[in-house]
């Protein structure tokens, strides 16, 4: 119930559901009391999540930052209540969430590079996320959705600008020019949207490496042509990218998978001159034989990291420019949806992405 000017939710305590993780692999879905946004937070009542990648780890091995804790960082929603100090006008508006809180202080927070803040909380990891009914949020971390953007389309918003994000690494200022050739190895959730973003980036030719046929399927889709696909796990990477550019390689190599074949793949395969964006969190130590090393050397290559995605609330951080070609219908990430779970059945979706038990892109509930 809403009271006028006060527009802090009052009233008898709720019993709302959320998926709590309790220690590594200890995840139940329970009745809990219905959060209060605090001074400047707003209440979301989630209305779709994403299953990321990181949080099968983060779920069965490795646990979040403290515990209990709720998962879940891409999300969207509609904002239920507000805390107190927070602007009235968000309130009833469908919003897309950033779920990097920064610190505002440090180095990068003063020149807005919030994805390198130092000292940085997180929803989903560090405080509570998206796998439940409701969740607080700061009101600097949210983004309003035009109407023709749907709930599920703003909780790819966290993805696509990590695609994005990654793009504009690559292309550095070279944005809008065409006539280059990219890679993308690893066709998971990123390397789908980066696919998708390349070319709508006018981004001549793009070849893309994966290893399974959900992958393989949606890359055509995308409009990828049989001989710019290539299935990694019968093709010898480099020599099959060196047929297809003359044996040039390619302007700008996006590691996605994070192993050492592939990030070798990427140096070998990198055109003189050109450009390795490194994306694939590591799966182990990472290593370079002394071959490979040398061609960083000796082909000038650009080796570059990628984190995060930027927000900082103008036109052009990674949020706002996913947020206009969704808006636009320039992308549509929804062929990347492989599976759609109420929030009660999220361990299925959980337990799939876990066991490999089929393939799957996203997972998403709604
Ligand atoms: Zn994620
Ligand atoms: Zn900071």
């Amino acid at each position: 119930m809403q009271h006028g000017g006060g527009v802090r939710e009052r009233g008898i305590q709720q019993k709302v559901k959320a998926w709590v993780l309790h220690g590594v692999d200890q995840l139940r879905f329970e009745d809990m009391e219905k959060a209060v946004p605090k001074a400047g937070e707003a209440l979301v009542s989630v209305r779709a999540a994403g299953v990321c990648g990181s949080d099968i780890p983060r779920i069965y091995r490795t646990g979040t930052h403290k515990f209990p804790l709720i998962p879940g960082h891409e999300f969207s929603g509609e904002v239920a209540a507000l805390g107190e100090g927070a602007d009235s006008r968000w309130l009833g508006e469908r919003v897309g969430i950033f779920p990097l809180i920064p610190c505002g202080k440090c180095g990068p927070c003063r020149k807005r590079q919030y994805e390198m803040c130092r000292d940085y909380s997180y929803l989903g990891s560090r405080r509570d996320g998206g796998f439940a009914e409701y969740v607080t949020v700061p009101q600097w971390n949210l983004i309003l959705l035009p109407k023709q953007v749907s709930f599920e389309e703003a909780a790819m918003l966290e993805p696509m600008a990590v695609a994005v994000h990654a793009m504009k690494r690559g292309l550095g200022g070279r944005m809008g020019e065409d006539k280059k050739t990219a890679a993308v190895c690893g066709l998971g959730t990123i390397g789908l949207l980066l696919l998708m973003f390349l070319k709508e980036a006018g981004v001549e030719k793009v070849f893309v490496m994966g290893n399974k046929d959900f992958q393989r399927n949606a890359a055509r889709k995308l409009g990828v042509g049989e001989r710019d696909y290539c299935d990694i796990r019968k093709e010898y990477g480099p020599s099959w990218l060196m047929e297809r550019t003359q044996g040039q390689g390619v302007d700008i190599f996006f590691e996605c998978v994070g192993k050492n074949e592939t990030c070798s793949l990427a140096v070998d395969a990198a055109a003189a001159g050109g450009s390795v964006v490194l994306a694939g969190n590591p799966c182990s130590n990472m290593l370079f034989e002394k071959d490979v090393y040398w061609k960083i050397l000796r082909n000038q290559l650009h080796v570059t990291g990628t984190w995060n995605s930027s927000f900082s609330h103008e036109a052009e951080d990674d949020w706002n420019y996913s947020l206009t070609r969704l808006a636009g219908k320039r992308i549509d990430p929804a062929g990347i949806i492989s599976h759609r779970y109420s929030l009660d059945q999220l361990h299925r979706g959980l337990e799939i992405m876990r066991d490999k038990t089929e393939d799957y892109g996203k997972v998403m509930i709604v």
